[in-house]
């Protein structure tokens, strides 16, 4: 049984415009037609090969299901990743966008993706590492028609710290103004909080969580 229904409530309750991603790693494909069937359509997983086993392919999906990538992104994954998924929110290289506009170039599709920002500093973690380096990225956007920016999204910093989630959370919504407001990209996704987090990610502005764990329990193994 997934517990869909009482996350849901939670957020509308907390902070009612924000979009729920329901985060699916680990778990078989039978929890995610289960929240499909109590009305949820938008899905992340982490790791490409696990996307290609769990879901049948796009075409055969169930009408409205749309799964993004939120896991890092390997340039030699990146044929394969395509058809697979509907956007790519772990966007994190000059040298990943031009590999993107490549494949999709020759297919003529437009992709939507986010940009993701490595905020805490983390090593484990992905994402453009300095504001710098994501800006580059920004400004190179004009060479890669066929990359939609809706957006960034971040991890918080590991620990339970909230006045540390807070600094994050709020250095990536600068950073989310910054884009919109400097460089005049219409931006509308700013993906952060998780199931330990939500709270203060939108507390700064979040527009979608990516919940697993609440969801759909603990994962017997992590990735
Ligand atoms: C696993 C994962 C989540 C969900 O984490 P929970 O703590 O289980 O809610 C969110 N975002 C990313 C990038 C993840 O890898």
């Amino acid at each position: 049984m997934v517990n869909l229904n009482d996350v849901r409530d939670e957020i509308k309750e907390y902070a009612p415009s924000v979009e729920l991603m329901a985060v699916s790693k680990t778990h078989p494909y039978e929890a995610v037609l289960e929240c499909y069937d109590l009305g949820q359509r938008l899905f992340g997983e982490n790791r490409v090969q696990e996307v290609a086993e769990k879901f049948p392919p796009k075409a055969e999906r169930p009408e409205g299901m749309y799964v993004a990538l939120i896991g890092h992104l390997q340039s030699n994954k990146v044929r394969k990743v395509l058809p697979l998924v509907d956007r790519i929110d772990s966007v994190d290289s000059i040298a990943l966008m031009d590999k993107l506009e490549r494949e999709l170039s020759g297919n003529d599709r437009v992709l939507d993706i986010l940009f993701e920002v490595n905020a805490s500093g983390e090593a484990q973690k992905s994402g453009f590492e300095s504001d710098d380096a994501l800006f580059e990225a920004v400004k190179h956007l004009p060479e890669v028609p066929h990359l939609n920016l809706r957006g960034l999204m971040t991890v918080g910093p590991l620990g339970n710290d909230r006045d540390a989630n807070i600094r994050c959370f709020s250095h990536v919504r600068q950073l989310y103004d910054k884009i919109r407001d400097e460089y005049g990209i219409s931006l509308d996704i700013l993906s952060m909080g998780m199931s330990g987090d939500w709270k203060e990610a939108c507390d700064c502005g979040s527009t979608e969580v990516r919940i697993g764990t609440a969801i759909f329990g603990k994962r017997s193994y992590d990735v």
